[in-house]
């Protein structure tokens, strides 16, 4: 069976380590979104390609549920110790030494399809990762007021998202080329799986990449909520959603993905009304849990996408 899924970082993450787990004989390729992306002091980072790099590889800090276990902050101090900006950014050391190599392999020219491959022939995550383009594309958030537009990390990591926002661009994305083998992934997948990533900066930027939604489409989709009983499980999703006008709620992420794209849309328990939402009609909704406490929950959240694709598939 082959499986493409649209990936952000810590909620694609988890749920791919239990997809691995429910199909582990499938050929799993995996879109990462690259809107997150940002060079600082000089280095490329690709923050959500990285948490599933580091998740499927067994490198993954846990608790934190993104950046390397066990890291260590040297490098930082150091460059805090100069003054050197900005001060907001946390970076381990063994991170830095992905965010290095990454940098001086693409300034060699190395589009970031290849370097995103070669470093995962140390992590072997087990699936296929693919940027969603080689071309660089960065969302940034338009601040309510003043219509001032800022980093997406900034906005995220600095000011935790709680300067209100009005919507988000997502910088150099019309003029961007899907990487070598996306389109492909999709046409040729069995089933596309959305899973509970952040509708809006996540799933977004990669379905704004011309010709992939339009590719997607096309597919048996079915998408696992990222919301429970009204509010994100966490990360500020709802601040996000706020921002483009939808209700942070199981009914609405669902009804703005919208018929068109999703054939099935799994909910938690709590949400199974959700069905009923006009906004749904025609898609099939179920009603699951839907908490990734383990990688064992993960799985059955999984294995219940991919039971839903079964029965949708023509
Ligand atoms: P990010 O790029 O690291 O923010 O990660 P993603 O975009 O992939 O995922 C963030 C989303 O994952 C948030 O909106 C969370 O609500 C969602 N999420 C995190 N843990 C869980 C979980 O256990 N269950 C569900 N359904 N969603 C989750
Ligand atoms: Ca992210």
């Amino acid at each position: 069976m082959r499986i493409t899924v649209l990936a952000g970082g810590v909620g694609a993450a988890r749920f791919l380590r239990g997809l691995k787990a429910a199909a582990p004989r499938a050929d799993i390729t995996v879109i990462g979104n690259t809107g997150d992306d940002i060079t600082l002091f000089g280095l490329r980072i690709c923050p959500d390609l990285d948490t599933v790099m580091y998740t499927l590889g067994g490198g993954i800090d846990e608790a934190q549920g993104w950046g390397r276990a066990a890291d260590t902050q040297t490098v930082l101090s150091e460059l805090a110790a100069y003054g050197a900006e900005p001060g907001w950014f946390s970076l381990g050391d063994r991170d830095i030494a992905t965010h290095l190599h990454r940098t001086s392999l693409l300034g060699a020219g190395m589009p970031l399809s290849e370097v995103t491959a070669l470093l995962c022939r140390r992590w072997q995550p087990g699936v296929r990762l693919l940027p969603m383009s080689d071309d660089p594309v960065e969302t940034h958030v338009v601040l309510a007021g003043d219509g001032q537009t800022i980093h997406f990390q900034e906005w995220w990591v600095r000011l935790h998202a709680q300067t209100p926002a009005t919507g988000f661009v997502i910088s150099g994305v019309e003029r961007a080329t899907p990487a070598p083998g996306v389109i492909e992934a999709i046409t040729n997948a069995d089933v596309v799986l959305l899973p509970p990533s952040n509708p809006v900066v996540s799933v977004g930027p990669i379905l704004a990449v011309p010709g992939v939604a339009a590719a997607v489409r096309a597919k048996t989709v079915v998408g696992v909520s990222p919301i429970i009983g009204g509010a994100p499980v966490r990360g500020m999703a709802d601040k996000c959603l706020a921002a483009i006008g939808v209700p942070t709620s199981a009914a609405a992420v669902g009804a703005h993905y919208g018929p068109d794209l999703l054939n099935g849309w799994l909910v938690a328990e709590e949400d199974a009304g959700a069905d009923r939402d006009p906004g749904l009609a025609g898609v099939a909704v179920r009603a699951v849990p839907l908490l990734m406490s383990d990688p064992q929950a993960a799985a059955a959240i999984a294995s219940a996408a991919l039971n839903l694709a079964r029965e949708l598939t023509p």
